[in-house]
């Protein structure tokens, strides 16, 4: 994606429009770039810009930043969204990446200790014992019934919600593979 500036302000030819009396008539110039981060430059406005609490002249935002035009707040979503087109998704599904990793590290853990209670089988008696304990304390089938129901809640395609998997779930690395939903088509990637 080339960088693309888009006029943020008050008047109607702005790319994205603002009614709001504490907003200027072109308040702020933002600057794509590729990815999930852009530039913010006010305008000389009259009542400022502020990203996560500080009034800039120019600087760089994401999609997580807390921006306030004037008196009102302003979701940055509306610019990294801007010019869409509606089978695009690939920002939608770059949210999904914090949530993958969450999932992912929980189900590397619950492998780790399983790999542990496999080694003690072998031991009689007393391996035996030490699974049973291993499986409280690490309140095993509890974490696995969660992970479970955390997927199936969360990792989902943005454009038809439906759960990322085919025989299994899908990995991150498998769905930039796929690039696009098998389902309904949208661009993940
Ligand atoms: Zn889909």
């Amino acid at each position: 994606m080339k960088p693309q500036k888009l006029r943020i302000g008050r008047k109607p030819d702005n790319d994205i429009v603002v009614d709001d009396p504490s907003v200027s008539g072109y308040h702020a110039l933002a600057t794509l770039g590729d990815g999930n981060s852009a530039i913010l430059e006010d305008n000389d406005s009259s009542n400022g810009t502020y990203v996560d609490g500080v009034r800039i002249r120019k600087t760089q935002f994401t999609t997580g930043s807390k921006i306030i035009l004037g008196k009102i707040p302003f979701d940055p979503g509306k610019i990294f969204r801007f010019d869409k087109k509606p089978d695009d998704f690939i920002h939608e599904f770059s949210e999904l990446h914090p949530v993958w990793l969450v999932l992912e590290k929980e189900r590397v853990d619950l492998i780790e200790i399983q790999k542990k209670m496999d080694v003690l089988l072998a031991i009689p008696y007393i391996g035996r014992l030490i699974i049973l304990l291993m499986n409280r304390h690490y309140d095993l089938e509890n974490r696995r019934v969660k992970w479970k129901e955390n997927m199936r809640r969360q990792w989902n395609c943005p454009g038809c919600q439906q759960p990322l998997r085919d025989y299994d779930w899908l990995t991150w690395n498998d769905c930039e593979h796929l690039k696009k939903c098998p389902k309904c088509k949208v661009k993940w990637f």
